[in-house]
C-alpha cells in the first residue's frame, strides 16, 4: 500500500507563506508586509500588503520617510497590509477568522482588526515591539479578547521557481 507522504507544509506554514509570499507585492523599498486572513476551517479569506490606495499612482505618490512635511512622506498614504487584507474581502463577516501577519500590527491595524471581530493574530517578526504604536496594539488586543502569538519557525526553506 502506498502511504502518504509525510514532508508537506503545515497550516501555519502554509498560511504564513502565503502572508510572505503577498508582502513581495509591496512597492514599498523599505518594509514589505503580507497578511492573510483564514477562517476558523483554514479557508483563505483574504490577503493583504502594504501599498498606497487604488489611484494613488506608486509612480506618482512618495515612497521616503525622511522629508520634513510628512506630506511628502510615505506614512500619509501608505495602507497597511493588515487594514488591506480586511477591507479585501467582499465575502461577509471576518468574525472568529484569523489573521497571519508577517510583522507585529500597529495600534491602527489593531482597532480595524478588532472591530472587524479577528480573535487571533499570527505574527512573525515583532521588532517594533518596543514602540508605543505595538505596545498600544497589545494594549487594545489584550482588553478585546484578540488572542496573538508569534509563528512558530521551523526553519523549512521553499524555493518556487517563476
Ligand atoms: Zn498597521
Amino acid at each position: 500500500m502506498t502511504v502518504k507522504r509525510n514532508d508537506y507544509i503545515s497550516w501555519d506554514e502554509y498560511f504564513m507563506g502565503v502572508a510572505m509570499l503577498s508582502g513581495q507585492r509591496s512597492k514599498d523599498p523599505s518594509t514589505q508586509v503580507g497578511a492573510c486572513i483564514v477562517s476558523a476551517d483554514n479557508k483563505i479569506l483574504s490577503m493583504g500588503y502594504n501599498g498606497f490606495p487604488k489611484g494613488c499612482s506608486d509612480d506618482e505618490f512618495p515612497w521616503g520617510k525622511g522629508e520634513d512635511d510628512p506630506y511628502d512622506n510615505k506614512y500619509f498614504y501608505t495602507t497597511h497590509s493588515e487594514l488591506n487584507a480586511i477591507l479585501n474581502y467582499r465575502g461577509g463577516s471576518l468574525e472568529g477568522s484569523k489573521l497571519y501577519v508577517t510583522l507585529f500590527p500597529c495600534n491602527e491595524c489593531a482597532k480595524a482588526i478588532i472591530q472587524a471581530g479577528i480573535k487571533t493574530v499570527v505574527y512573525f517578526d515583532d521588532k517594533y515591539a518596543d514602540t508605543s504604536a505595538v505596545k498600544a496594539s497589545k494594549r487594545m488586543m489584550d482588553a478585546a479578547g484578540v488572542r496573538y502569538y508569534q509563528h512558530n519557525r521551523t526553519g523549512r526553506t521553499i524555493t518556487i521557481e517563476l
